[in-house]
């Protein structure tokens, strides 16, 4: 797995000017080659791709050796932004966006060098091309591992450096963690089947007002002025400093999930049905709910945590102790079900409902050999090792089958407990994991308390 740390970078005044000089021969050559494709398609409607492009870039940048300015460019540098165009123009072709525009010369923010072709970590700081040796701050270890591209960066707040090392492969044993079923909204962030709340830090709402006073500023300068430019920056540095905060929640939030949960079942949301939806675009967007599923993979791998992705269907409308539907609109916060009297809030109710799909896919989808256990213990089933592990940590979870069965065998009159208990509420297809489970292990006993 390939991750990415960041560390500040503190450029002298001739640093920087000469980053930025690189970072604008990069859009040069970004601009170059366009051209150039679209030359060629106009007068031939031939397409032209990567490989093409990069021998040409050879010649490009052997051109006029004394006044170039793309020679401030590296040349395995200038071959990531042939691929970044490359890729560009193949989802266009795809039809998944528009045609690849020319970017203004000082639009560019980063630009990705092969280690030790134009960039090194020499002497605790960071040579480039061009540009000479510049300090960072290491505010923590560079972890062990391959490094496979160092990326510049610069934002409103100052230049970083990327560091992508590709992690050795430690396959961690399946977490022993109970289950949990995550509903992600907008009133919370994330409610727990559990009834925990993470409740959402809404960065931007709090920073609004600052933002749209900055805004205003901006408006009232005037163009092209330097007092504008140093307005610009200003809402910038906010926007920017909106991301961290948003980012940090997410950081802390996904570790407190995989270390505390062994199985996260979730929603199969796409964000974009939700940012088609006006009144949720802007809370949607703030929450940063692409960033949760983000940093949440890469947790859980590391952590032997398993993400299930449930499809949403009628999580919200469901009762999760009975069954039945409850239809309501997004206004109504609270579950209250006719049938059983059940009376929970909204969200808690959905995640449970999750948390019990996330379940009933476990039992439909492990194959489980069938027959009488040998004497000897537990007998090997008819399945990878990897899904016998699951059953294995599915049987672990024996005291959460025991209030899953209950419900199920006393009938519709035990549901009293619900409100107490989040695993209860199972269906049929839930009843099957269990006697399947039951059957593995040999050594189960499901104790019926029912009448
Ligand atoms: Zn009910």
């Amino acid at each position: 797995m390939v991750r990415t740390y960041r560390y500040r970078l503190y450029p002298n005044k001739t640093h920087q000017a000469a980053l930025g000089n690189v970072l604008f021969a990069a859009c040069a050559l970004y601009n170059h080659a366009l051209a150039y494709r679209r030359k060629r398609w106009n007068e031939s409607r031939r397409g032209v791709w990567y490989n093409e492009q990069a021998g040409m870039w050879r010649d490009w940048r052997n051109e006029d050796p004394a006044d170039n300015p793309l020679r401030l460019l590296n040349m395995s540098a200038g071959q990531q932004v042939l691929r970044r165009l490359d890729s560009a123009y193949r989802e266009f072709v795809k039809g998944k966006r528009g045609r690849p525009r020319f970017r203004r010369l000082d639009h560019f923010n980063s630009v990705a060098f092969k280690p030790g072709d134009g960039a090194a970590l020499k002497g605790g700081r960071l040579y480039l091309q061009n540009v000479g040796s510049v300090r960072v701050n290491w505010h923590r270890e560079v972890p062990e591992g391959e490094l496979k591209h160092i990326i510049i960066v610069r934002k409103p707040s100052g230049w970083y450096v990327c560091l992508q090392v590709e992690m050795q492969k430690n396959i961690p044993a399946h977490s022993l963690n109970p289950l949990v079923g995550v509903d992600v909204g907008i009133a919370h962030a994330l409610v727990l089947s559990d009834g925990t709340v993470f409740d959402n830090p809404r960065p931007l709402q709090g920073s609004l007002p600052a933002l749209r006073r900055l805004q205003r500023s901006v408006a009232r300068k005037k163009r092209g002025g330097s007092n504008r430019k140093r307005a610009v920056l200003k809402v910038a540095r906010l926007q920017e400093h909106i991301a961290n905060q948003r980012r940090d929640f997410w950081h802390k939030v996904t570790r407190g999930l995989v270390t505390t949960y062994g199985t996260v079942v979730l929603e199969n949301l796409s964000l974009s049905f939700m940012l088609q939806n006006r009144a949720l675009s802007q809370a949607s967007h703030d929450t940063g709910l692409g960033m949760f599923r983000e940093l949440l993979d890469y947790k859980a791998v590391e952590a032997g945590v398993e993400v299930i992705a449930v499809y949403p269907r009628n999580t919200s409308q469901v009762c999760s102790a009975c069954g039945s539907i409850v239809p309501k609109v997004v206004c109504v916060r609270v579950h209250s079900c006719p049938d059983c009297g059940l009376v929970l809030d909204r969200d808690i109710n959905a995640a449970r409902n999750i948390l019990r799909l996330g379940r009933s896919r476990w039992g439909v989808t492990w194959p489980v050999a069938e027959g009488p256990a040998p004497a000897g213990g537990e007998r090997a089933p008819r399945c990878s090792p990897a899904i016998a592990g699951r059953v294995r940590h599915l049987v672990a979870g024996v005291a959460e089958l025991r209030l899953l069965v209950d419900p199920l065998e006393r009938g519709p009159a035990g549901n009293q407990r619900d409100e107490a208990d989040p695993g209860q509420g199972c269906q049929g297809e839930t009843a099957a994991t269990v006697h399947r489970t039951h059957r593995v292990s040999g050594s189960v006993g499901i104790r019926s308390s029912g009448p």
